[in-house]
């Protein structure tokens, strides 16, 4: 018996966009996970492409990525998408692909990227504006004295919130009481530069509503600064991502790693998971792969090569393995960043020969994330391809 139309594998950017456009579609539609993926450490932001603009830098991208295998009005469509979505969730963001922003992270610099969350809007853009910072008594993952160091017109203050991780002081700015002893502090500071930066703590869920809150009281913008992970903006993109998915009716299998597949000839028809006794299995009538780079789990690297852990897919391995590594551990450029799965026009993986098997994110080979500025835009842009295909192949 066919339990579902389609099993995604993997719960992060790729897998739940994915997972939502065909639950969405009418299909029924289940995420197996082991875990929380890798939005979860991230700023929350959108990277899609560096250059001035997105648009500017997918033209430039050499023609092995994969966003290359994306039309432009695709890339529009699941950007549009997502950004009406986390619309309706709140969670609202800004940008698209005519303009990078800027967002001002914890160490003072500044990172670009294509959608920001609105907390985070109202950064400088330059190091020239006035800016005032806010921090908290022991937090750690944020260090306003690099900020302060880059930003000759800036002052900060510190604030006892009577908690110290970001988790911690995010539960109390849901407080109302919190938020006005917050607020009757800071109005009592007289700052005189003309914007506010805060770590991104300001609350769990109804985060604009927090920064709303605090900007009228103030009397100018505040944004967010993205604080070292773990990152509340990241988990709060999470929490949305899965919340659609559930609200278009798709199933979520959570601590349920996936150990192999059951397959015959072309198709794979059911994935397990190890059990004390029987495995447990899933069938289904398309696959979808999104389990991620190496920080996923979708790609173990061996003594010898690199392994795709589900599927056995065949993997680009960029050498050997002494030639993964450049010397300088800062550069963006490390070989093993181009490793991957490689996947056709249709995001199937190529050299496997399955038919409803699909694969997108951050596992997708050539897609050196941090030498092209490509994180959770790549995940998000090809989550919908890979979804659009998928749909194309069930009908
Ligand atoms: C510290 C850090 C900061 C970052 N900051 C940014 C940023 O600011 N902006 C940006 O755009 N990008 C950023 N990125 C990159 C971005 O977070 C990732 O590229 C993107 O989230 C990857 O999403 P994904 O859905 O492809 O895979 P992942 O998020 O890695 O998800 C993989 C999923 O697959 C599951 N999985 C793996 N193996 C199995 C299995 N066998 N069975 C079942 N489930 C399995 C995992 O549990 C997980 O749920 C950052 C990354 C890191 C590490």
């Amino acid at each position: 018996m066919i339990e579902y139309d389609v099993i995604v594998i993997g719960a992060g950017v790729a897998g739940f966009t994915a997972g939502a456009d065909l639950a969405g579609k009418g299909y029924k539609v289940a995420v197996v996970t082991t875990g929380e993926p890798t939005v979860c450490l991230s700023t929350g932001c959108i990277d899609l492409c560096a250059g001035p603009s997105a648009r500017e830098g997918l033209e430039a991208l050499p023609d092995e990525h994969p966003l290359r295998r994306l039309s432009l009005a695709d890339m529009e469509a699941a950007l549009n998408g997502f950004k009406k979505t986390m619309d309706d969730l709140a969670l609202t963001y800004t940008g698209g692909l005519d303009v990078n922003r800027k967002v001002l992270s914890a160490l003072g610099s500044f990172k670009t990227t294509c959608l920001v969350p609105d907390t985070m809007a109202a950064s400088p853009q330059t190091n020239d504006e006035a800016i005032h910072i806010v921090t908290f008594e022991g937090l750690k993952d944020f260090y306003p004295a690099y900020i302060l160091s880059r930003f000759p017109q800036a002052s900060f203050s510190v604030y006892d919130a009577g908690a110290s991780t970001t988790m911690g002081i995010a539960s109390r700015f849901e407080q109302g009481l919190f938020r006005e002893a917050f607020v009757a502090w800071l109005e009592g500071q007289r700052i005189r530069e003309n914007k506010i930066g805060i770590p991104a703590v300001l609350g769990l869920e109804d985060t604009q509503g927090v920064l709303r809150e605090i900007e009228y009281h103030l009397e100018r913008p505040v944004f967010e600064v993205p604080t070292l992970p773990p990152s509340m903006p990241g988990r709060r993109l999470f929490n949305a991502l899965k919340a659609h998915f559930r609200n278009q009716g798709g199933d979520i299998y959570w601590s349920w790693p996936v150990a192999g597949v059951e397959k015959t000839g072309h198709l794979v028809e059911a994935v397990f998971t190890p059990t004390d006794g029987k495995p447990n299995s899933l069938n289904a009538r398309a696959f979808i792969l999104a389990s991620g780079s190496f920080v996923g789990g979708g790609l173990t690297a061996t003594r010898e090569t690199i392994v795709e852990n589900i599927f056995h897919l065949p993997v680009f391995v960029p050498s050997a393995r002494a030639g993964w590594f450049e010397d300088n551990y800062f550069s963006a450029n490390h070989a093993i960043s181009r490793a991957g799965v490689l996947a056709d026009s249709s995001f199937r993986p190529e050299g496997a020969g399955f038919e409803n098997v699909f694969v997108c994110g951050g596992i997708l080979a050539h897609a050196q994330i941090l030498k092209f500025g490509c994180g959770n835009g790549l995940s998000l842009t090809t989550g919908y391809a890979a979804a659009k295909a998928c749909a194309e192949y069930l009908s």
